[in-house]
């Protein structure tokens, strides 16, 4: 057994909500400047130009990179040879993403779903816990902001459903956002799975959109077409026009129910703020 002390995930969960709200991950500023010689629209290049320079500045003047500093998400992937020693893991975990959100001065959010009372603390983080083989703790953080959030969805199809039914209808889950979410997109998509499975594992595609393992080949051919969809659409960046709608899509297939075909679609705008550290 090793041993890991819950403090030690606690300071882990601190710098990463940090660094999250200044710093965009290589790929994705990589993949913002890729579009911008991509795009041809001259509003769709403003905006592009604007993110990049955003991007940029957030960096240097540690200014977080918006004004929606975003929920507090965490994935945990708990070796099964580790053994934890300390305060209770759930706590641990929220007080390194409160202590974030208190000591770089990011918004906080969270508030009473009637009273809108604002807590005052960004609490409570939303923590999953996967247990894996193996003796390392993977942390992963998610920043998500409220307005993509708003434009995810979890629907079901019905299994017979055509192929080119199942394209347009992921696709225009993400089109009916519109403006509202901040495209570009980055788009993490699950088909199958169940009401409780589907979203959980389209929020793993998308922190996961750049990671390895890449999608299985089936994976990989519906995305591309999904994506090629979302794309041809229009939209373009921030709703002006343009060929860039979605920066990067990643779908997984997932065993579902013979009477369902679960879809779920967790859309992030352009600044996906996720980070990881394996300890
Ligand atoms: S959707 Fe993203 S870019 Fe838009 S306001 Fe929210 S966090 Fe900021």
């Amino acid at each position: 057994m090793r041993l890991v002390s819950t403090d030690i995930i606690k300071a882990e969960v601190t710098k990463l909500f940090q660094s999250s709200a200044y710093i965009l991950a290589e790929k994705v500023k990589s993949h913002l400047a890729e579009a911008l010689g991509r795009e041809q629209s001259p509003q769709g290049r403003m905006v592009l130009e604007t993110l990049i320079k955003n991007h940029q500045m957030a960096q240097n003047t540690t200014v977080p990179l918006c004004q929606d500093t975003g929920l507090g998400q965490v994935i945990i992937e708990l070796g099964q040879e580790v053994s934890l020693e300390g305060p209770a893991l759930f706590d641990c975990v929220n007080q390194g993403m409160t202590q974030a959100y208190d000591q770089a001065f990011l918004r906080k959010s969270t508030c009473h779903p009637l009273g809108r009372q604002n807590r005052g603390d960004n609490s409570p983080v939303s923590l999953e816990t996967i247990i894996v083989p193996g003796h390392e703790v993977k942390i992963i953080v998610l920043a998500k902001g409220g307005g993509c959030d708003n434009k995810s969805k979890l629907t079901n199809l019905p299994p017979t459903v055509s192929r080119e039914t199942l394209v347009k209808t992921i696709s225009s889950i993400v089109l009916e956002a519109g403006p509202d979410a901040c495209p570009p997109y980055f788009v993490g998509v699950c088909l199958g799975g169940s009401f409780e499975s589907a979203p959980r594992l389209a929020r793993r595609a998308l922190v996961d959109i750049f990671e390895n393992p890449p999608m299985n080949q089936e994976e990989m051919a519906l995305a591309d077409e999904v994506l090629l969809a979302i794309n041809a659409s229009g939209l373009g960046p921030m709703g002006l026009g343009g060929q860039i709608t979605a920066l990067g899509l990643r779908l997984k297939l997932y065993p579902c129910h013979l009477a369902s075909l679960p879809i779920a679609v967790n859309l992030n705008c352009h600044s996906l703020r996720t980070s990881r550290v394996t300890l």
